[in-house]
């Protein structure tokens, strides 16, 4: 970890600039006169020349593919080109150049874009650090599953074609109470499926309280648009009553419109607070019973154990799937890879004849979930057969559930690691230095909004660098890139959201770029 910044280097010939054997010249030799911007566009190597090179020759020996070899000479003569006429470029662009300049342009062609990253950001749900990370048995599921064939949709017993709702509809049955279920891409999918194909071509009603965007280009009128149904807003922006739905099901039916659902979604990260009030999922359910329209929750982050009581009420009390299912809910929605810390999916439970007509939708198909997240998805699930071990093996709970004590332990524990770095680094320790913060975390992807995690950090100083140039190091010179926080003019690193395994790759990239700084 952290000692070698990439391993094409090893497989690379080490391309050497001065007097290395078969390195030759295509211009005069430089001289002490300054180039004219012609004489400096025309040192410009062409592609061929470059490409004879022994150097070029020795990468694609090397296994290098010859279209990325090609197309890393040409970017390195256009960038030629750019820095002519951007004017950093004042020296004549030797052949000996241009070969060193293609060796870290194809590494970086090289190099995977989708990369893994240490969050020590305190923020567990981070939707653009990829949200949960996977329980070890759903990574083991995963491998299990991509590493050959599958009954993905064949039934081994019957020995014939099954359906893929079957490896996870059974057990997401049996946690949740419901009749049925179904998994899909996302939780915007499954939103999206639930009003197409419950409500496409007639109405929703819906609380104007409740038409919140989520984040990205999630607004709950916008994906009611393009599911086909027409949204129909009862009540306010603050308050909304029940009788608010039931004037509006009799209007709309007097003008002999169909309503098709009674919607209700939770406002994730907004609050109304104050002069306020929604209507419960329980009296728009009665409502529902009473009126024959169907009544669906979106709950956002899914959520199967009840965290105030399992923090001992440091987490507020956030709905369960079970909860809404028990309350009368038709359908549930919610996210695979928020609270519940599994991979990203839209998961649908409820009523069986509702899922049925799911599962028949056109856009089912569009939605569907692949074998790895399904293998995921079906491990991640079986823990939670047993709520203990699900807080303690699904990272996402551990990491929410953990103490402000064990918290302060774990950054205590990586100060110390990074201290001992420091001084093997052979730098100034009075300059060098960190120390343990209070530092609150946060759920994260639209959970939980108002909680504040009480956690702990590690603040790192580092001699002549800002904690804005700390940040940057961290970020960008690291193979595996650190990323913190930067608080009060510090730079931090949240334990809440180091494990052990990151916290080792962590100290291992420090101790690299420690080395080199
Ligand atoms: C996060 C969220 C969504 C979107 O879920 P994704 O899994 O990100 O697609 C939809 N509704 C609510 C209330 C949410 O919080």
């Amino acid at each position: 970890m952290g000692s070698n910044p990439n391993e094409l280097s090893e497989t690379m010939p080490a391309i050497v600039s001065e007097g290395s054997e078969g390195m030759r010249s295509n211009t005069t030799q430089p001289s002490s006169k300054p180039a004219t911007t012609q004489e400096l566009y025309r040192s410009i190597p062409n592609v061929d020349e470059v490409m004879n090179t022994p150097e070029v020759e020795e990468l694609l020996l090397a296994g290098v593919a010859r279209a990325v070899v090609l197309d890393g000479v040409r970017r390195v003569l256009d960038n030629a080109r750019a820095g002519i006429a951007a004017g950093s470029i004042v020296d004549r662009y030797h052949l000996e150049r241009c070969v060193i300049d293609i060796l870290p342009v194809i590494e970086s062609m090289l190099a995977p874009h989708l990369l893994p990253v240490v969050n020590a950001t305190g923020i567990v749900v981070h939707t653009n650090l990829g949200r949960s990370v996977l329980p070890a048995v759903a990574r083991e599921a995963v491998v299990d599953i991509i590493e050959g064939y599958s009954n993905l949709e064949y039934d081994v017993d019957a020995g014939m074609r099954g359906s893929r709702h079957d490896h996870v509809e059974s057990l997401l049955c049996e946690l949740t109470g419901a009749e049925a279920a179904m998994a899909v891409n996302n939780n915007a999918a499954a939103v999206l499926l639930c009003l197409a194909a419950l409500a496409g071509g007639s109405s929703t009603v819906v609380s104007r309280g409740q038409l919140v965007e989520i984040g990205g280009s999630f607004r709950i009128p916008d994906v009611m648009a393009a599911s086909g149904t027409t949204m129909v807003e009862v009540g306010t922006t603050n308050k909304t009553h029940l009788k608010d739905y039931r004037t509006a099901i009799e209007s709309l039916r007097a003008d002999g419109r169909e309503v098709g659902l009674l919607f209700k979604a939770h406002t994730s990260n907004y609050k109304v607070t104050g002069f306020s009030s929604e209507v419960d999922l329980e009296e728009l359910a009665v409502l529902g019973r009473e009126q024959d329209v169907l009544v669906a929750e979106d709950l956002g982050s899914g959520v199967f154990v009840d965290l105030a009581a399992r923090s001992g009420g440091t987490l507020p009390h956030e709905p369960t799937v079970q909860e809404s299912l028990a309350t009368g809910a038709d359908v549930v929605t919610f996210s695979g890879d928020k609270l519940l810390g599994g991979p990203q999916a839209g998961i649908l439970c409820g009523k069986a004849e509702v899922i049925a007509r799911l599962k028949k939708h056109p856009l089912a198909r569009a939605v569907r979930l692949d074998k790895m997240t399904l293998a995921a998805l079906e491990a991640t699930l079986g823990l939670y057969r047993d709520l203990d071990q699900a807080c303690r093996e699904v990272p996402t709970l551990r990491m929410l559930l953990m103490s402000a004590e064990e918290c302060k332990l774990l950054a205590e524990e990586l100060a110390t690691a990074i201290g001992q770095i420091i001084e093997r680094s052979g730098l100034d320790t009075e300059a060098n230095y960190v120390s343990v913060v209070k530092d609150d975390a946060y759920a994260g992807g639209g959970s939980l909004p108002d909680v504040a995690l009480a956690s702990f950090a590690v603040a790192l100083v580092l001699e002549g660098k800002s904690a804005a140039e700390v940040e940057h190091m961290m970020r960008t010179k690291a193979d595996i890139p650190i990323i913190g926080r930067i608080k009060d003019d510090r730079f931090l690193l949240s334990a809440r959201t180091v494990s052990l395994e990151d916290r080792a790759t962590l100290l291992g990239e420090l101790e690299y770029l420690l080395a080199r700084s």
